[in-house]
């Protein structure tokens, strides 16, 4: 029994048995009593107040401690109190609170495990902040950005965006209800985000809170910029030859109204002007087909070989033309492969022709193609100037070109590759380039066998 028990019980002990000795001491003094009759009394009544008060004081020594375990959260059940009735009818009652307390203790913890989970699977970033914008809660996503022991610290310690955090401040001071503010961050602000922050109003008691949730638009503003890039620099491939043609129309009409030779000349170069905007804007068609349908799995191509040798005898003419000469030579016979002929053949056609526009005039061009253990490769060579390394990795790009002017020349649309690349994306080809200048360049296409063979 603690001391502080201990002396409770024999203060009451003690109280029962001063209570005998007043009644004794006063019996005896009003002649009831001899002093034998007074001193056995007074016995009699330590005794009495010790048989009735000690068990009520062992009952509420031991109620005492349990509910002081209760209080300090113990949950484990502490032995009940029943020397006397009432001490057992407290101890029940006891229990059962303690019994009410653990359930509604336990559905707490239950409930902010749960919380958590939810709050764990949202996959975009949040944190929740106070009214001193120091982070009380952040999830999995949001300590994945920031780092882990962002909890406990102030937002301005992850986020050092003055913009973010005024917004915080104004959801915070009660200015609105919920702010969005976009901004950039990373390294080299690299990415962009939005946050969306929203007051939560005394969430536990606790005073003003906000929550916040990051959402990465990086992948959208970088679409948006590749959208406006596109247009831009397609109307500019439009507008030039547009101005060239419009120019000639007023030459002829003007200055050259009456001068055959001039006309006959200039009609010429309008004819090459128009042919290189209907080629542009057949590419663009063809480029927005072909990204329309990238997610849909293509068809599949069985005789490549067959394919190869049409295509290569179709650009005959036009290797004629440059000159140069197309070699074709197929190793081993060539799987069955994905993609359906109308789109490999646009592939290859692009690169071939390529290898003619920018091979050596009076140069060859081969075009070799085998089976690989898991589908077929066609490598396209020419003995051109070859690419500069640095220009390899962005030939995909729409419009990118190595030598705009060159490209112009040779009735180029800077289209080619990117249409290329998208159909192999399609069919989940791969496409790699090699280049030594001054020797030329390989364009090796590879393309895996069809899904179902
Ligand atoms: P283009 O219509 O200009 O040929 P492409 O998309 O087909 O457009 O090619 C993009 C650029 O890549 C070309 O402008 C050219 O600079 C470069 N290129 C493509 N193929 C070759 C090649 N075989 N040799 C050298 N440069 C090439």
């Amino acid at each position: 029994m603690p001391e502080a028990d201990r002396s409770h019980v024999i203060g009451l002990t003690l109280a029962a048995a001063a209570s005998g000795l007043v009644v004794s001491a006063g019996a005896l003094a009003f002649g009831a009593f001899t002093l034998w009759q007074a001193a056995l009394a007074a016995v009699a009544a330590i005794i009495l107040g010790l048989i009735t008060t000690l068990p009520w004081a062992r009952d509420a020594a031991a109620l005492r401690a349990r509910s002081r375990a209760i209080g300090e959260g113990e949950s484990a059940p502490l032995p009940a109190a029943r020397r006397t009735s009432l001490g057992g009818d407290l101890a029940r009652a006891l229990i059962e609170s303690q019994r009410r307390v653990n359930r509604s203790l336990q559905a707490l913890k239950e409930r902010s495990v749960k919380v958590e989970r939810v709050l764990d699977a949202v996959p975009e970033p949040l944190f929740v902040v106070d009214i001193r914008q120091d982070v009380t809660h952040a999830n999995q996503a949001a300590e994945a950005l920031v780092g882990p022991s962002i909890v406990g610290r102030t937002l301005a310690e992850a986020f050092r965006q003055p913009e973010l955090l005024d917004g915080v401040e104004t959801v915070l001071s009660g200015a609105a209800p919920k702010a969005s503010v976009d901004f950039e961050a990373g390294s080299a602000q690299g990415r962009s985000y939005r946050a969306i922050i929203g007051r939560l109003e005394r969430v536990g008691g606790g005073g003003e809170a906000a929550v916040m949730t990051l959402h990465d638009l990086t992948a959208i503003r970088r679409l948006e910029a590749l959208r406006a890039d596109f247009v831009a620099n397609a109307s500019h491939e439009l507008r030039t030859p547009l101005a060239s043609l419009v120019g000639f129309i007023e030459t002829l009409e003007g200055p050259a109204k009456y001068d055959p030779e001039a006309q006959a000349k200039f009609l010429g170069i309008m004819r090459e002007q128009a042919n290189r905007m209907t080629r542009l804007v057949q590419d663009l068609l063809s480029l927005s087909r072909i990204e329309l349908d990238e997610h849909s799995p293509p068809g599949h191509t069985d005789d490549l070989e067959s394919l190869l040798a049409a295509i290569v005898a179709q650009l005959g003419p036009v290797a004629a033309a440059r000159p140069a000469t197309l070699e074709f030579s197929c190793a081993t016979p060539l799987p069955a492969v994905m993609g359906e002929p109308d789109l490999l053949q646009q592939v290859f056609q692009n690169l071939i022709e390529n290898g003619v526009k920018y091979g050596k005039s009076g140069g060859v061009v081969t075009i070799t193609a085998a089976a690989t253990p898991d589908g077929a490769s066609i490598t396209i060579t020419d003995q051109g100037e070859g690419i500069p390394a640095a220009h390899i990795p962005r030939l995909t790009e729409r419009f990118y070109r190595v030598d705009v002017a060159r490209s112009r020349n040779l009735g180029g649309t800077g289209l080619g590759l990117a249409i290329v690349k998208h159909i192999l994306n399609r069919c989940r080809g791969e496409l790699s380039i090699t280049s030594k200048t001054g020797e030329g360049s390989s364009f090796t296409v590879w393309l895996p066998p069809p899904i179902d063979s």
